[in-house]
């Protein structure tokens, strides 16, 4: 083999290979397989083309198993998968492909290996080890992916105009191969991605999502997402980020790039976390500026409540581009509502009940909005970014300290809204709401303590004052 396989793999090739000759059906492993073994990155999905149908092949190979292994094919693309021990293993005929403009479905005939590799998407992509007795393990490399992985750069293997407007989706798997490999996008290709980004609008979003969030987890996410912004891509699927770039000068005063601002906190967070929620949260924490930037005068550029309107933001980001509609999804606009309140308790004079409503309000999350605070530090000078860093260090410290003594991060207040309604006898309503937050805040901002006792008193004050008596008595 021309590259190094372990000996579970080279024990399924040779089975593979065998049966492919028994079916007189020439067979090769293609694809992200063989580029991830030459770039010596792990990788448990293989992909086979044969000469012939895919899934006739496959079902043949899972029969000849010891083992009983399923096969679930796809006969509208003439696929095939099943699951050998760790591996995930697909199975295609090769084919000859022209496409529509309008859709990504390409008509299909069936082909030769090197029709195969020309529809791929990238040399490095297009790269087949053949596992036929004649030439078994040798590369069938025609467009010089093995020089293109050494020299790490992507291109397409034909002109790259056809190979996108085939299938845009391909642009946004050229900048996602750039970032995870960190490879550079040869220039033609780069030029063609530029004119060939409107047709992306054709690509249903949650693909555009797996590869955006596929950039999103790269060790510099930055990188993909400058790219993006700079082929055009990002304009199309995700306009609202486009906004945060520039700088406006009013009386020779100017506000930092906000884009390139939350490049860098992305990145910084990147160090500091690999969940791609935090990674989110980081993307969208200010996305909220350009709608609520103002130019005081006498003061400078404000940004008032661009965390709230980043908040919203969020749940509509998200519904747009397909992302998941859950708690995920709450998480991510939480971190960017709370963004800024870690910093206003780095001030002087900060009272326990700012900091307990903090720890109420940031709950299981408060770890999580603490690393995208301190990444949010983006500052050139190295002075300021230590002072800064201290201060958030002191609050952390506080923070410690009032739960230690308060427990708040995942307290419940000690008399719940059904105790209310019982005590009053109340259905769901309006009063039952007011009574339970006034009791929550009071013991927020230390004007009761937090025991049963305390909060019955006050409860029985505010119903008061509400008009409300007790029942049963
Ligand atoms: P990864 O698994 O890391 O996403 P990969 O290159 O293996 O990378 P897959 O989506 O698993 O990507 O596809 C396997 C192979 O199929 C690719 O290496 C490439 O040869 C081909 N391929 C996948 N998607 C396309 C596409 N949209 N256009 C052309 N070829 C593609
Ligand atoms: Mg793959």
């Amino acid at each position: 083999m021309e590259i190094a396989c372990t000996a579970k793999e080279e024990k399924l090739f040779k089975h593979i290979a065998s049966v492919a000759q028994s079916k007189n059906m020439p067979c090769y492993i293609v694809g992200g397989f063989v580029r991830d073994k030459i770039l010596q990155r792990p990788t448990k999905d293989i992909d086979l083309v044969c000469v012939g149908s895919g899934i006739t092949l496959a079902k043949a190979v899972a029969e000849a198993f010891t083992k009983k292994v399923k096969v679930n094919y796809f006969k509208n693309f003439g696929t095939a998968q099943f699951k050998y021990d760790e591996f995930d293993v697909e199975f295609v005929g090769a084919r000859k492909e022209s496409y529509s403009r309008d859709s990504r479905k390409p008509i299909v005939e069936e082909g030769t290996l090197e029709d195969d590799q020309k529809r791929r998407d990238f040399t490095i992509n297009a790269l087949a080890i053949s596992l036929n007795e004649e030439d078994y393990g040798t590369l069938v490399d025609p467009f010089e992916g093995l020089v293109h992985l050494k020299q790490k750069i992507i291109k397409t293997p034909l002109d790259p105009d056809i190979t996108f407007s085939d299938d845009p989706l391909r642009m946004m798997r050229c900048i996602r191969f750039a970032a995870q490999l960190g490879f550079t996008i040869q220039t033609d290709t780069f030029e063609a991605v530029k004119r060939n980004s409107n047709r992306l609008t054709i690509i249903s979003k949650e693909r555009i999502a797996d590869e955006l969030n596929k950039i999103m987890l790269t060790n510099k996410p930055s990188i993909g997402l400058d790219l993006l912004y700079k082929s055009g891509l990002l304009e199309i699927f995700f306009p609202q980020l486009i906004k945060l770039v520039g700088v406006e000068y009013i009386d020779g005063k100017g506000h930092k790039d906000n884009f390139y601002h939350t490049l860098q906190v992305l990145d910084n967070v990147a160090v500091r976390s690999k969940d791609l929620w935090l990674r989110w949260a980081a993307l969208l924490h200010d996305i909220g500026k350009p709608a609520t930037k103002r130019f005081e005068q006498g003061h400078g550029w404000t940004f008032h409540g661009h965390d709230a309107v980043g908040e919203k933001m969020t749940y509509k980001i998200f519904r747009q581009l397909k992302l998941p509609q859950n708690d995920r999804m709450k998480y991510v606009a939480k971190l960017v509502l709370l963004h800024l309140r870690p910093i206003s308790l780095t001030k002087e004079d900060i009272t326990d009940s700012a900091m307990r409503r903090l720890l109420f309000d940031a709950g299981d999350d408060l770890e999580d909005l603490m690393i995208l605070c301190e990444s949010d530090i983006t500052s050139k000078n190295k002075n300021k970014v230590k002072r800064y860093l201290e201060n958030f260090e002191a609050v952390r410290e506080r923070l410690k300290e009032v739960e230690e003594n308060d427990r708040i991060r995942n307290w419940q207040p000690p008399i719940s809204g059904d105790e209310i309604m019982n005590i009053f006898e109340l259905r769901p309503s309006k009063e039952v709401g007011i009574l339970k937050t006034a009791i929550r805040e009071a013991i927020l901002d230390n004007l009761i303590p937090n025991t049963r006792d305390a909060a019955y008193e006050y409860l029985l004050k505010k119903a008061e004052e509400l008009g409300l008596t007790i029942k049963n008595k």
